[in-house]
Formats: C-alpha cells, sequence, structure tokens
C-alpha cells in the first residue's frame, strides 16, 4: 500500500510498504477513508534529524473496518470508525478514570509495528478499546468534524475541561490553530460567555468569532497582555487555553491569566524551561493539562455534530490526495493552509 512517511525535516514522501494486517486476535484492520495533517505533525517537519528508514506519519483518521480478530467484538467488517490519536484497552484502571493517554496498555501510532493514519490502511490495536463506531454513511458530508474527534476537537474539549471552563468562567485561548479555534469551540459550549482569542491571522480569528470568541488580539508578547488585561480591568481571565506549546505563548498565559486562575496547556511544549517560580506561585495560579485523552471524549462531543449544533469540520480548508501529502505539509509550514484533509 501506499502511505507517508518522513524522512528528515521537510523531507516528507510517499512511499510503497507492505501491506499492514492482522497480528494480535484483538487487532482490527482499517481502510483509511478520511485522515489529516496534525500541526505536531509540523514539529518534526522542523527539526526531525534525518532517518534512512524513516518514520510513518499521521494520527487522525476515520474509515471502514475491513477485518476484526476473532476477539474483538464491539466492530466489524463494513463498520465505518473513528480512531484517537492514541490507542488504548479502554478497560484499565487509567482509561475508567478518563486517562486514555496513559493507558497500561495503549500506545502511540507511528511506534513499534504499528503504523500512522496518512496511509491507505491501518493495523488498530486493542481494537474494541480505540475505534468507535460512527453511525453515518462513509460519503456523509459530516466526516470531516467527525474525524476532528480524533484528535483536534476532543484536544480543544481537553484543554477547556481541565481548565474547568464554566458559564462563570472568563477565557483566553491562545493561538489560532484547529486545536485553539477548536478550543474556542468547546469554551463555548461549556457555557463560557467571555472568550478572548489571541491570534494573528484574521481567517483564522474570523473563524474563531463564528465558533464563539467574543474578542480578538492579534498582538503578542507584552503588548497582546496589556490588550488582554484592558479587556478585563486589568485582571486577566480566569482561564487560559495555551494551544501552541511555545515558551513565549506559556509566558503569555502567565501574563494573561487572573490570580487565582488556571493554565491548562495542550499544545506540545517544545521547550523545558519555563517560569513556575514567583509568577506562578504568587498569584495562586494552576498550571495543568496533558495529552488529551480523546477516546473518553468521543460519545460525548459526537451527538452535537450529528445533529448540526456544532461543525468543527470547519477547521480544514484544504483537501488534497493520498500523493499530495508532501504538498500538505508545506502548505500548513507556510499558514497557506490551516488544517489540510487526506482522502487516500
Ligand atoms: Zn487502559
Amino acid at each position: 500500500m501506499r502511505a507517508t512517511f518522513m524522512y528528515g525535516a521537510g523531507d516528507v514522501r510517499v512511499v510503497d510498504v507492505p501491506d499492514p494486517k492482522l497480528k494480535q486476535s484483538t487487532d482490527a484492520l482499517v481502510r483509511v477513508v478520511q485522515a489529516c495533517i496534525c500541526g505536531s505533525d509540523l514539529h518534526p517537519y522542523h527539526r526531525m534529524r534525518a532517518k534512512a528508514d524513516g518514520t510513518s506519519m499521521g494520527h487522525e483518521f476515520l474509515g471502514v473496518v475491513e477485518e476484526a480478530g476473532v476477539d474483538v467484538a464491539t466492530v466489524k467488517a463494513g463498520d465505518l470508525v473513528v480512531a484517537p490519536f492514541a490507542w488504548q484497552d479502554n478497560t484499565c484502571d487509567f482509561c475508567r478514570e478518563g486517562l486514555q493517554t496513559s493507558c497500561r496498555h495503549g500506545g502511540f501510532w507511528n511506534s513499534g509495528d504499528v503504523g500512522g493514519g496518512q496511509a491507505e490502511a491501518v493495523r488498530v490495536p486493542l481494537a474494541d478499546g480505540t475505534l468507535v463506531k460512527l453511525p453515518v454513511a462513509p460519503d456523509s458530508a459530516l466526516l470531516p468534524s467527525l474525524l476532528t474527534l480524533s484528535d483536534v476537537y476532543g484536544t480543544g474539549h481537553h484543554a477547556a475541561v481541565r481548565a474547568q471552563v464554566n458559564p462563570r468562567t472568563t477565557v483566553t485561548v491562545i493561538g489560532d490553530g484547529a486545536v485553539g479555534l477548536l478550543a474556542v469551540l468547546s469554551a463555548r459550549r461549556l457555557g463560557a460567555e467571555r472568550i478572548i482569542l489571541m491570534g494573528r491571522h484574521k481567517s483564522r480569528t474570523d473563524l474563531g468569532r463564528d465558533f464563539g470568541a467574543t474578542d480578538v488580539v492579534a498582538e503578542r508578547g507584552e503588548e497582546g497582555i496589556a490588550m488582554v488585561r484592558e479587556l478585563t480591568g486589568g485582571d486577566g481571565t480566569h482561564t487560559v487555553l495555551e494551544c501552541v506549546g511555545h515558551l513565549p505563548a506559556y509566558e503569555q498565559a502567565l501574563g494573561v491569566v487572573r490570580a487565582g486562575g488556571v493554565i491548562s496547556r495542550v499544545g506540545v511544549p517544545q521547550y523545558s524551561d519555563g517560569d513556575i517560580g514567583w509568577k506562578l506561585f504568587g498569584r495562586n495560579l494552576t498550571l495543568t493539562g496533558g495529552p488529551a485523552p480523546v477516546r473518553h471524549y468521543i460519545e460525548e462531543l459526537m451527538p452535537d455534530i450529528l445533529d448540526g449544533t456544532v461543525e468543527p469540520g470547519k477547521v480544514f480548508d484544504r483537501t488534497i490526495g493520498l500523493a499530495d501529502t508532501p504538498d500538505g505539509y508545506r502548505a500548513m509550514d507556510q499558514r497557506e493552509a490551516l488544517k489540510v484533509l487526506v482522502r487516500p
């Protein structure tokens, strides 16, 4: 089959690899119908060291089950399913606590002998715990929105959940990528009435307003912090959803959060040093966030997509075939595209 591999910074290719096959009785084989490129795929795109045999790519996909192992009970051949960006048993103690990304038996796509979603097919380990059946036809117009359940919508929701966003909390969202925009949508869905979106790209922040942002601040750094403080009577907001992952975004979060507030991070941190001293301690701030257990949220978030209450799939502004994934990476990297959908 054809699959997307990365061989180093800026070096993405679509190559022939052996067809995936069932290995365990708990596996399923899924033919990918839709996949996408993630903002986090751009991190290795910028800094991956050259690797002769490369690494498979993609952790967001939905597709049709081609074959299920004998011990798979919840999905069968022909079912349309969505996969979260991690696989898990969904039964261990961590999974039952809603922390599927810490599953005792789980793992992530593109590691070991498990491939990735930017391919024609994927072997899915622990299919019962990982795959969720979608109650729509494989040609449904809802598919792009349902695809966001595999990562970006669940991740934006996780940022808001970890920050305990509710109708009484004011919110700042840092970042106008797909996760940031869906953090806006999630905060609105959880009842927040004041949502300040910090982002510089007007077409993206316009979509953010559509998703529920009440204010947009294009300035960054000290200037952006001053703007948010001005909008909030000098105090900042109760919650800050940091959806970027770079140190300046964390510093911006420290600057705009209200005393006693919560900074919730879901942008994968590209730094290991940051101020956790008096700036965090002195105002009784809480720092939280991490890899979203999106499997935990799929059943909760799906009904609003099915009945049209929300349309998170609006984050996709370009659709390409599998052969064009190298150009999809380039387009996202150069910010020509917000989020690229791949139809193998
Ligand atoms: Zn588990």
